[in-house]
C-alpha cells in the first residue's frame, strides 16, 4: 500500500531549537539502534516509521553499526525511505555516526580521518542518500589526536556529505576541547548525544552546563533505560522484550530487584499524574529546556503512540520532583 503522510502532522509535535543553531528538532526523535535490523520484520519497521512521521517526528537517528547485522538498520531505513518517504527528504533530519567497530583491520573503528570518511561513504551508500543531516563521532578515541578527528568531521561538512556535526559519549572535559576545535575550524558542534535517564544522570555533573554555555544542543539516548523505565518488566520479563532477545543490549541481570522496586514506585506516581511510566520518564527529561529532543526507541507502533503522549504533560510540581528524588536515591 502506498503511503501518504497525514496532513496535520506538524500540529501536535513541539519543535525545539538545537543550541544556538538554525535547526529545530522534534521534542521526540526516533532511534533505530534496536528493532530495525535484518533480524526484525521489515513491515513492522515501516509501520513504526510511518506513524512517527505522521505524528511530526522528523528526526531519525542511525549509526553505521546498528542492526544486527551491523549496517542493516541503515539498509532497511534506506529501503523504506525510497518506498515511502522519497518525496519528503527535505522534511527529514537523518543522523548517522561512526566510532564503534565496523570492519576488520586498523581502519574499521575509533576516530581516524581514514575511518570516519570511509564509514560515512558506506553509510550513504547503504541508505542511498547524497548527504546526512547530522554526522556524529560516536565515542571519543583515546589514541587519535582530537584535532585529527575534528578536522575529519569539518572536512565531511565541507564536502557536503553532512550538514551538521555531533559528538556522542564525550565527557565534559573532552567535549569542551572538541567544541573549541570545531569552533576554530568554522564548523560549530550542533549537538551532543549522551545517555541520560532517571537511572543514568552523569550529564548533570557538568555536561549540561557546558552545552548550554557553548550553544550546543543535547539529545539524550536510552531515555527509558532501554525499557526498564516502563511498566513492562513489573510482572516478569516478557518473551518479546529486549531483555529476552539474544541480541538485545539489555541483560536480564539489569532487570534487578532493586531497579524494579524503584520502577514500581515511579509507576504509582506516573498513574497519579495520569501518565504511563514511559510518558513520565520522557516528560521528566523534557522539563529541562536544555534538552533539545529525547531519542527514544520502540519495538511496536503502539509503544511509540504511548510515548508520544508524554508531550501532554511535561510539568512537575516541586512535591513530585522531591518524591522522584526520594525514589531514585
Ligand atoms: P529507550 O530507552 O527509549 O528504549 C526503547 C525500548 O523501550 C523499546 O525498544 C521497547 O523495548 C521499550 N519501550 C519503548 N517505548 C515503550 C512504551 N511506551 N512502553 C513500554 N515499553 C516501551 O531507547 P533505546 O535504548 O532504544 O535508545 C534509543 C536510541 O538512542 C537508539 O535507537 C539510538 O538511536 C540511540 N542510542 C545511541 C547510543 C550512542 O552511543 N550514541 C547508544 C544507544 C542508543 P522492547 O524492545 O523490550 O519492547
Amino acid at each position: 500500500m502506498s503511503y501518504t503522510p497525514t496532513s496535520d502532522r506538524y500540529q501536535t509535535m513541539q519543535y525545539r531549537r538545537c543550541g544556538r543553531s538554525g535547526l529545530k528538532l522534534p521534542a521526540i526523535s526516533l532511534g533505530l539502534w534496536h528493532n530495525f535490523g535484518h533480524v526484525d520484520v521489515l513491515e513492522n519497521c515501516r509501520q513504526i516509521l510511518r506513524l512517527a512521521f505522521d505524528r511530526g517526528i522528523t528526526h531519525f537517528d542511525l549509526a553505521n553499526n546498528y542492526g544486527p547485522p551491523p549496517g542493516s538498520a541503515e539498509e532497511n531505513f534506506g529501503r523504506i525511505l525510497q518506498k515511502d518517504f522519497a518525496g519528503y527528504r527535505d522534511e527529514l533530519i537523518i543522523s548517522t555516526k561512526a566510532g564503534y567497530y565496523m570492519w576488520e583491520g586498523p581502519y574499521g573503528e575509533w576516530g581516524s580521518k581514514k575511518y570516519l570518511v570511509s564509514s560515512l561513504d558506506q553509510s550513504l551508500k547503504r541508505m542511498n542518500l547524497a548527504y546526512v543531516d547530522i554526522f556524529y563521532h560516536h565515542r571519543p578515541d583515546p589514541e587519535t589526536p582530537l584535532e585529527e578527528t575534528m578536522t575529519a568531521l569539518d572536512l565531511i561538512v565541507r564536502q557536503g556529505k553532512a550538514l551538521y556535526l555531533g559528538l556522542s559519549n564525550y565527557q565534559p572535559e573532552e567535549a569542551a576541547k572538541a567544541i573549541r576545535i570545531l569552533q576554530q575550524l568554522g564548523t560549530p558542534c550542533l549537538i551532543h548525544q549522551p545517555k541520560y535517564s532517571m537511572f543514568e544522570r552523569w550529564v548533570e555533573g557538568g555536561l549540561l552546563d557546558l552545552l548550554e554555555k557553548s550553544g550546543v544542543g543535547c539529545i539524550p539516548f536510552s531515555p527509558l533505560a532501554q525499557g526498564l523505565l516502563t511498566n513492562k518488566y513489573l510482572t516478569g520479563i516478557p518473551a518479546d522484550s529486549r531483555a529476552a532477545k539474544p541480541h538485545g543490549f539489555l541483560q536480564e541481570n539489569q532487570v534487578s530487584e532493586d531497579k524494579l522496586m524503584k520502577v514500581g514506585k515511579l509507576n504509582e506516581l506516573a498513574l497519579e499524574r495520569g501518565q504511563t511510566l514511559a510518558q513520565m520518564a520522557l516528560a521528566w527529561l523534557l522539563k529541562d529546556p536544555r534538552i533539545t529532543s529525547v531519542l527514544i526507541g520502540a519495538s511496536k507502533p503502539e509503544q511509540l503512540a504511548d510515548s508520544l503522549q508524554c508531550l501532554n504533560n511535561t510539568r512537575f510540581s516541586p512535591e513530585e520532583l522531591t518524591r522522584i528524588e526520594g525514589i531514585l536515591h
